[in-house]
């Protein structure tokens, strides 16, 4: 049977192009795929939209508590060679044992694109949790996200009204209707630097390092 992959990397990491490439690749042999995307992405509505401005319209635009398994849906993916799913953390967990059964016991793979961590560096979400748990094979992307140091971007730290914060809403699209919030993709050292600084675990062990010298 197919499998369910998961494929991550932080903000601006290439993942809605490798979808765009991975769909462009299917598209090539005359093979049907079909794009799924929450629609509580409301970046570029129906559409996934990459970096570089290239844009594709999804065949699933997923609500909030929508399950896959419906007639409508299965419909759309029964006979596909593969399910995209852009920005899987904002599916929920039951969404991601779907998408696990529809590839395990129907025979489509099922390719899953997202962010592992949230601004505050948690799980991003249940799904996230759920995907992990599931996936038969996780991939991180490449190395193209980076962080202003020139390292590797692991991080999704968020900037309100110009200052990097971990409080606040779980999930703020940059849609561009939010322009006092802006995401920045940080590797481990500069998230600590500039967002984990003040955390009890850094001024713990600051503590240490003073006493013990
Ligand atoms: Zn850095």
């Amino acid at each position: 049977m197919a499998e369910m992959i998961f494929k991550y990397s932080a903000m601006n990491g290439g993942k809605t192009l490798n979808i765009l490439q991975t769909a462009h690749s299917y598209e090539e042999k005359n093979f049907k795929y079909v794009i799924v995307k929450s629609i509580k992405d409301t970046k570029g509505q129906k559409n996934i939209v990459s970096r570089i401005g290239i844009e594709k319209e999804v065949d699933i635009l997923l609500k909030e508590n929508e399950s896959l398994l419906t007639d409508k849906n299965y419909k759309i993916y029964y006979t596909a060679k593969v399910i995209l799913v852009d920005e899987v953390e904002l599916l929920n967990e039951k969404q991601i044992k779907e998408l696990w059964t529809i590839a395990h016991l129907i025979n489509v793979p099922v390719i899953c694109y997202g962010l592992k961590s949230n601004f505050k560096g948690d799980i991003f979400s249940n799904g996230i949790a759920q995907i992990f748990a599931m996936a038969d094979h996780i991939e991180e992307i490449g190395s193209s996200s980076l962080c202003s140091c020139g390292k590797k971007a692991i991080f999704n730290a968020r900037k309100e009204n110009d200052k990097f914060t971990d409080v606040g809403p779980d999930i703020i699209i940059d849609d561009g209707n939010n322009k006092n919030y802006e995401y920045v993709s940080l590797c481990s050292d500069c998230y600590l630097k500039y967002v984990k600084i003040n955390s009890i675990e850094a001024q713990n062990l600051a503590k240490l390092v003073a006493k013990i010298k």
